[in-house]
Parts: structure tokens; sequence; C-alpha cells
């Protein structure tokens, strides 16, 4: 029998969605094997699912016994794998694997008090061969209160590719930043970036609001990736009514949005 929805989506969780044998990142190219073969009589549940990439299942999958040729790939083999990387993705969780297609580089930053100015230090890297991809990071003010919105968070792209026709113009743009607080009730910033190309990196680049010293104890940030994915994104769009609106899906629950920086790059007259 093959695993139930809720069996599946629970080892693809586990595992982060990388091959639990190469620890590789998968994405949609994972297969969901049985570790003990359902034909053998291997069960249904949990415990007997592993996610292998697409090279390392058709490799655990395809083994002649009849011509045996390099090693088989045993049950309990398979079984140490998957513990292993299960522990390490349970060890680690807000970690990004090893060989996931988006790096962040450093995942966390302090700004010191009276030293504020612009940094460009944070860079966001597409380490993968193929393809592109829309990626939504997340910078959290690691404090125990709320601070409010005391930098700007700006991704330093030369492309802006949304832009809609409006009343004879064309409207060119791009969303910088959603600042807001997350479900902990942390100020957190949501950047997305349009696209990042494989092997292309995006640095960010932070400035103090206010022309000040800023605060008197120094500040965490930390970064993480909370979404990415090769879809289309969305774009803009003209309304009835003649307004511009851009829908947005956050990527993540339970955001609280306060203010989303979006800047106007062009207006062309048509
Ligand atoms: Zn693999």
């Amino acid at each position: 029998m093959p695993f139930s929805p809720k069996v599946r989506e629970e080892a693809l969780v586990r595992s982060k969605r990388c091959c639990c044998v190469c620890q590789e990142f998968a994405g949609r190219a994972t297969n969901i094997h049985h570790i003990e073969p359902d034909a053998g009589g291997g069960s249904d549940e949990i415990e007997n699912a592993i996610v292998l990439c697409l090279r390392c299942h058709s490799e655990a999958g395809h083994y002649n016994a009849a011509h045996p040729i390099g090693n088989k790939y045993s049950p309990s083999e398979l079984l140490r794998h998957r513990d292993d990387w299960w522990q390490w993705c349970k060890s680690n969780p807000a970690t990004i694997p090893p060989k996931y297609p988006i790096q962040i580089t450093p995942v966390s930053l302090t700004l010191h008090p009276g030293k504020w100015t612009s940094k460009t230090e944070v860079i966001v890297s597409n380490t993968s061969s193929t393809p592109w991809f829309q990626v939504w990071i997340k910078a959290t003010i690691l404090a125990e209160e709320p601070l409010g919105q005391l930098i700007d968070l700006k991704p330093c792209i030369a492309e802006h590719p949304l832009s809609v026709t409006c009343g004879g113009m064309t409207v060119s743009g791009e969303v910088l930043g959603i600042f807001g607080s997350d479900i902990e009730g942390r100020s957190a910033y949501l950047v997305r970036l349009f696209r990042l190309d494989p092997g292309a990196s995006c640095a960010f680049l932070i400035t103090l609001r206010e022309a000040s010293e800023g605060p008197a104890h120094p500040i965490e940030l930390g970064f993480s990736v909370v979404e990415f994915s090769d879809e289309p994104p969305q774009v803009l769009e003209q309304s009835a009514g003649g307004k511009i609106a851009m829908v947005l899906k956050l990527p993540v629950e339970g955001f609280t949005v306060e203010s989303i920086g979006i800047e106007v790059l062009q207006i062309n007259p048509a």
C-alpha cells in the first residue's frame, strides 16, 4: 500500500524536503520510499518511511540481485541514514541544511549602538545550478520586547520587473519589505527577492531609519529563509476603479503587518 497523505507530509517535514541519503535538497523531486519493501510486508507507517531524491530512489529501488553490481542499499542502512538525518534536522531547527539551494550568510548580525551605518553584510545566494527562485527572507529582531521598526532592509537588486499599465502610464516597482510582528510577538521584516538566478547572490542594504545613535544596547538580527519557489510571482493589477493593486500572500502564518515598503521606480507615459 502507498503511504497516507499524513505520513507523507510528516516525512517531508521531518526531512526538510532533503534526501535522507545524500542530504541534497530535493524540493518536489522527492520520493517517499518504504525502508522495508511493502511487497515484503513493510508497514505504511512513518517508522518505515524515508525521503529520497530521485537519483537515490532509483538506486535504492533497482538493485538486481540476479546481476549484482555494486552494493545494495539494505533496509538497515536506509534506516540509519534516515534516523541520522532526522536527528540532525530536529537538533538544528533554525539551521539551513548544508546542501539547501538558498543560503544566507551570516544568519545573524549584531548592530552596535553608536555605530549605525548602512551595511551590506548579509548575502543571500542561490547555490543551485537550476532553476531561479523567488525567495522570501525573514529578518527578526532578537529581543525580549518588540522594538518597532528600527531599520530599513532593502535588497540590492537592479531589476524591478513588476509593472502595470494604468491610465496611459506604465508603473514599475517592487515590494521592498514588510514590517510587523511574528507569531511570537517579535518585531520582524519579511523581504521578497523577486528572482534569484542560479549561482546569483543578493546583498541586503540595512539602514537605520532615523539619524540617531540608535538604541542604547546592541541589537541582534536573525535571518532565515521562510519560503522559496519557482512559481511565477504575483504581479500588479489594475482594478476596475483604476487603482493599482498587488495581492501578496504572506509566506508565514500569524504575521501582523504594520507597514509595507514599496519602491516605485519608473512611471512612463504610454
Ligand atoms: Zn539523494
